[in-house]
């Protein structure tokens, strides 16, 4: 359980988590305060926003900003638009935040924000005004050397540039860095609209490479083709991988010859046609009304790219796969991913595979903080680069210990670093 000023608050997703850190603790033989100490995030704000709607009435939005650890640098992570996203959902995703960011070796700590809406639910211009009552919301907490927000599941780089907008009449002057992933036409860069799939792209790739010699060839299913998933599918189909099926809430479309990842570059604006509809029309591929039915695919990588728990003791049986990248954030239970490591299924953790977005981020806000603007090929050949080298570090690290999972090797290499800083500081 998360302690937050004396009272408890959990979820199955928090749970999970910190089934998982107390796990990489243990396994690090470090301390129990600094276990206590990564449950205890630092700051959280909750805050409502009155939103006038288009039928002339106030509905409030409730939303959340988790500032769980900063030892590391400024809190950085997504802001999530959710209507079932919860507080206790929120601090799992700042705590899986610290962690991507410091096994990543980037100069952050972990925060993330939510709001409870549909936003499919909101007209542009509601959204707009939710967008920017938030960003006034948090105002007081965040900033360009404080806390640097960006997009996750349900928000955009529409949805940044509102928030940077907001921010900039507030500080009174243009403020880049204290938003990232914002279009390119305002401060952000190209790459970042497809670089958590494309992070999740190399990852898949270096780990096919270490397990098998060459990804080329091997086939692949991704559960949710939203920004990530359809990102890492077209990326890897054009690293040489074969996509044979991809999922979204109405279905899957499944080819077994491979489905021609090129349809989703040329239908790349969001939100765009139903990719699954779209392969099923224009390609032949055959339409699977049951969503599930992608883990059932027969093939040799699933990748969930949606949200967490989609992967759980009761539907795990089903997996076919004999790697599992994760594209999402918590997609895979503790109990689903034990039932997988005794059946020799290798599990790329979340805070791994796609830690491409926040990398992606970091490069923007460096580019922002010096005015500096570096073309799409030099920023992708960066991000490759630091993709490359995270997972030949986790992969090193589970090499030596052969009963570890490597979320256990990721989990494990992001907790040292924490501690050591926390102990460089005097923290702990
Ligand atoms: N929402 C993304 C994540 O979960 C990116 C966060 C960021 O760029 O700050 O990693």
């Amino acid at each position: 359980m998360a302690h937050i000023s004396g009272a408890y608050i959990t979820s199955a997703f928090l749970e999970n988590t910190l089934v998982a850190i107390k796990r990489g603790v243990e396994l690090a033989n470090l301390p129990p305060e600094f276990f206590e100490a990564l449950t205890r995030p630092q700051r959280i704000l909750v805050v409502n926003i009155p939103v006038k709607m288009d039928n002339g009435k106030i509905q409030f939005f409730e939303g959340y900003r988790v500032q769980h650890c900063d030892v590391l640098g400024p809190f950085k992570g997504g802001v999530r638009f959710h209507p079932e996203v919860t507080l206790a959902d929120d601090v799992a995703l700042a705590m899986l935040m610290t962690l991507k960011n410091s096994l990543a070796g980037l100069p952050y700590g972990g925060a993330k924000g939510a709001v409870r809406v549909d936003p499919k639910k909101l007209s542009q211009r509601e959204l707009e005004a939710l967008a920017r009552g938030y960003a006034r919301a948090i105002a007081p907490l965040i900033g360009d050397v404080v806390d640097i927000p960006a997009p996750d599941v349900g928000t955009n780089a529409q949805i940044m540039a509102w928030m940077v907008d907001e921010y900039s009449k507030i500080a009174g002057r243009n403020t880049p860095a204290v938003f990232t992933s914002k279009p390119p036409e305002l401060w952000g860069n190209p790459v970042r609209e497809y670089s958590t799939g494309y992070g999740v792209a190399v990852a898949t790739r270096e780990t096919a490479k270490k397990l098998w010699g060459r990804l080329e060839g091997k086939t692949v299913a991704v559960q949710g083709i939203g920004n990530v998933g359809r990102w890492a599918a077209y990326w890897l189909g054009k690293m040489g991988a074969k996509v044979v099926a991809v999922s979204d809430i109405n279905g899957v479309a499944y080819k077994k010859e491979g489905l021609d990842v090129e349809l989703i570059y040329q239908n790349r604006t969001v939100p765009g046609p139903s990719l699954v509809e779209l392969f099923v029309s224009k390609t032949g591929a055959e339409h699977i009304k049951d969503p599930e039915a992608v883990f059932a695919v027969e093939t040799d990588i699933l990748v969930p790219a949606a949200i967490e728990n989609v992967i759980r003791g009761d539907n795990v049986g089903r997996v076919r796969a004999r790697l599992v990248v994760e594209g999402a954030n918590g997609p895979t239970t503790p109990e689903a991913e034990k039932m997988l490591y005794e059946r020799g299924v290798v599990v790329v953790p979340d805070i791994l595979a796609n830690a491409g977005g926040v990398v992606m981020s970091y490069l923007e806000w460096v580019e922002n903080l010096q005015w500096y603007i570096w073309d799409e090929e030099e920023t992708r050949r960066r991000l490759e680069t630091i993709m490359i080298n995270n997972v030949s570090k986790v992969y090193a690290r589970w090499e030596k210990e052969k009963e570890w999972t490597m979320r256990d090797a990721a989990i494990v290499t992001a907790l040292e670093r924490i501690y050591k800083a926390m102990k460089l500081r005097g923290w702990i």
